[in-house]
């Protein structure tokens, strides 16, 4: 199905940013609990609160049609939601037309299963967040997870085709001493690898302050072991990438506790409950689910420019101890 392109207003927001790239939850729910991003005991949203997927695709072809280029489906973890091959393969539709690229962030539980189908559906890369290879560390960090699931379902993915970015966040005390090792595992496996500064989203059971790692010192350290090129084909968005050395390996740096990425921001968020956030780090929403089901497209389009009129200049995070979370939505609610 094609998606007419509206006159060529794109969406711009109050401070010049063009908005090219919306990432969507597809659900808050999740397999695990990584210990950064969730409670033990997390309370999900009842079922009929969600997005029906046939209002997840009209949000998301009004956002083509107003210019947007990117999709990724994020949550929670994506592959949990019964319906997202069929949700991937009514967006992957659009790849090579109105979208550019249509992506996804998983924990990869279940990417064995479903690798070959989101290549079919027009995925060709994905993120894998992992941030432990070490069997006992990963399940640590995730409360229960089997990290050998994780890995047989990234070696899924590279076979049936897609590249693979993997994200780690950096943990004082649970994965410093893993990162190197790991950027040696990325660049014989071929794949890109992204590490994440923590950041003060929604309550957890514990103080983020205690495993927060600076990325400014892991880089001084990596530097010293590996041949690192700044690589400034930008992609807009928060990370800074090296090319590692001749390797076809990049490393992103997504540090938004130490170097702050807002002025070339181009995204947007839109939550498993229909609401617009501007910003990952700001409470500012509109209610996109109310305006479809009240008021159809027009209403829609109005919501969404509305939205992004108002995105914020920058995110405001702080994290030091005591310091209440940014904002009180989890990551897993707005998408990471
Ligand atoms: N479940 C999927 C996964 O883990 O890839 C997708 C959702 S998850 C919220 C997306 C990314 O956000 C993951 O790479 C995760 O490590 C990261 N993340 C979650 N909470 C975070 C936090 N408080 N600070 C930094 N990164 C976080
Ligand atoms: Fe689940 Fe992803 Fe959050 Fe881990 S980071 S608890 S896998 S949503």
């Amino acid at each position: 199905m094609g998606v007419s392109q509206a006159a060529a207003d794109d969406l711009v927001d109050g401070f010049g940013r063009t908005i090219r790239y919306l990432r969507i939850s597809v659900t808050d729910r999740c397999d695990l609990r990584c210990r950064y991003c969730m409670a033990e005991k997390m309370t999900f949203l009842p079922r009929d609160r969600l997005l029906a997927l046939e209002e997840i695709a009209i949000i998301a072809e009004r956002f083509m049609a107003l210019g947007v280029r990117k999709i990724r489906l994020s949550g929670g973890e994506p592959l949990v939601r019964r319906d997202v091959i069929e949700l991937t393969q009514r967006l992957g539709s659009h790849v090579g037309g109105a979208l550019d690229e249509l992506t996804m962030t998983t924990n990869g539980t279940r990417l064995a299963e479903h690798a070959e189908a989101l290549v079919a559906a027009g995925m060709r890369r994905i993120n894998v967040s992992m941030d432990s290879r070490d069997p006992d560390r990963f399940r640590f960090i995730t409360r229960h997870g089997d990290v050998e699931q994780v890995l047989g379902g990234i070696a899924a993915a590279k076979h049936a085709g897609l590249s693979i970015k993997i994200n780690m966040v950096a943990l004082k005390g649970l994965n410093e001493d893993e990162i190197a090792p790991m950027l040696h595992w990325c660049v014989a496996e071929g794949h890109d690898l992204t590490l994440i500064e923590t950041m003060p989203l929604g309550a957890i059971d514990e103080d983020r302050t205690d495993r927060f790692v600076p990325l400014t010192a892991v880089f001084e350290q990596l530097s010293a072991h590996f041949n690192l090129k700044r690589d400034l084909a930008g992609t807009g968005g928060p990370a800074r990438y090296w090319r590692v050395g001749d390797s076809g390996t990049r490393l992103g740096l997504i540090s938004p506790l130490t170097a702050n990425f807002c002025d070339g921001c181009n995204r947007v968020r839109l939550t498993t409950e229909g609401r617009l956030y501007s910003c990952l780090g700001h409470d500012d929403q509109v209610d996109l689910k109310a305006a479809l089901r009240q008021g159809g497209v027009p209403a829609l389009d109005a919501a969404i420019r509305l939205g992004i009129a108002g995105k914020p200049a920058r995110h405001d995070f702080r994290i030091g101890v005591g310091e209440a979370p940014a904002v009180a939505r989890h990551m897993s609610v707005t998408g990471g």
